[in-house]
């Protein structure tokens, strides 16, 4: 079995991590300090629990609950600037090659900071970091189509100053993409590529659709295993095929948040096995206690996928990113060279 630290040494490309979502404790708790936020724990292992705790109650809710904190304590350019650069030196030194982040820039607006200055704070700290990485901005899909189209124009805006595509983030259920079909034209008229949270807490239909309304990658999609077993549904796995859409799949959190019931069984083997392009991320390395080099050990310990196969991921993922292409060669090239220990 593969020990969580050889595990670091696994190339790896990083597609679905929410910035407001992978904060270290420490910048955290610093930060709720600097801003006079009062933290639900005195010090960082107790904060650390409390999420460990939330992570493991079963509840969307108490999983959801941390965000209101991170996204508090974020809310100045320095602290944006800051959590961004931190990630991306995480992300390397936990053996990313390549890393796409991703946040929703107006959380922090009621704040005081405009869409614009939280782009550009995210986007200076993640260039002082030497990983090569993008950003995604992300719309919330349960506010009003007015902000998720004003999200999209943000994210054009900033399309040849590191914002790579644009992503409809949040709770998933009673909000399918097609209500925010009007952002998306937005961003496929101006050039940007898609990505959607999809098939998540929501059905298989909702990848077909995310796909048809121009996503080339979507989050999670792990409903879409729901219609291998079913006859009558898998024309929607053929679909996913013929489209050649990438799934960003995020085993831990699917289990935290109840989409699936433990690694073991989560259905990121099916959907490997079927030959569906995927690969496996985060989603919130703060919110459910993980890095990513944690979850491929889980991955290799709980599943009968291999080290070959987590490097084959990494591939599609290279080959699946929005940088540009110069990155993504290189990206494939250090996989290619990786040798085990
Ligand atoms: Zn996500």
């Amino acid at each position: 079995m593969t020990s969580p630290t050889d595990t670091r040494a696994l190339p790896k490309v990083l597609l679905h991590e929410h910035l407001d979502g992978g904060l270290r404790v420490a910048t955290l708790l610093d930060l709720l300090r600097q801003r006079g936020i009062a933290s639900p724990a005195p010090d960082e292992a107790a904060l650390a629990a409390w999420f460990d705790a939330n992570a493991h109650a079963g509840s969307l809710l108490k999983y959801l609950e941390g965000f209101a904190l991170t996204v508090a304590a974020m809310a100045t350019p320095a602290a944006l600037e800051r959590v961004a650069f931190e990630a991306a030196e995480d992300a390397r030194l936990d053996g990313a090659v390549l890393a796409e982040f991703r946040i929703a820039p107006l959380l922090f607006e009621p704040f005081g900071v405009s869409g614009e200055a939280a782009v550009e704070a995210l986007l200076a700290g993640l260039a002082r970091s030497r990983l090569p990485s993008g950003l995604i901005v992300c719309g919330m899909r349960h506010e009003p189509p007015a902000a998720t189209e004003r999200a999209a124009r943000l994210a054009v805006a900033y399309r040849d100053r590191g914002v790579v595509a644009y992503d409809l983030a949040g709770a998933e259920f009673g909000f399918p993409p097609s209500s925010h079909a009007a952002a998306l034209k937005i961003v496929r008229d101006g050039g940007l590529a898609i990505t959607l949270h999809a098939g998540e807490a929501d059905a298989a239909e909702r990848v077909v659709e995310a796909g048809r309304l121009g996503a080339a990658r979507i989050g999670h999609g792990v409903r879409l295993a729901d219609a291998l077993q079913d006859p009558a549904r898998r024309h929607l796995v053929d679909t996913v095929l013929e489209m050649g859409l990438h799934l960003e799949v995020c085993p831990t959190s699917n289990v935290h948040t109840g989409a699936a019931a433990s690694v073991a069984l989560h259905p990121i083997v099916d959907l490997w096995q079927a030959g569906v392009s995927l690969s496996y991320h985060t989603d919130n390395r703060l919110m459910s206690c993980i890095t990513a080099s944690q979850e491929a050990a889980a991955l290799l310990a709980h599943t009968p996928l291999t080290e070959t196969d987590l490097l084959a991921m990494a591939t599609q993922a290279a080959r699946h990113s929005f940088l540009p292409e110069s990155d993504r060669l290189a990206a494939q090239a250090a996989i290619e060279a990786y040798r085990p220990a």
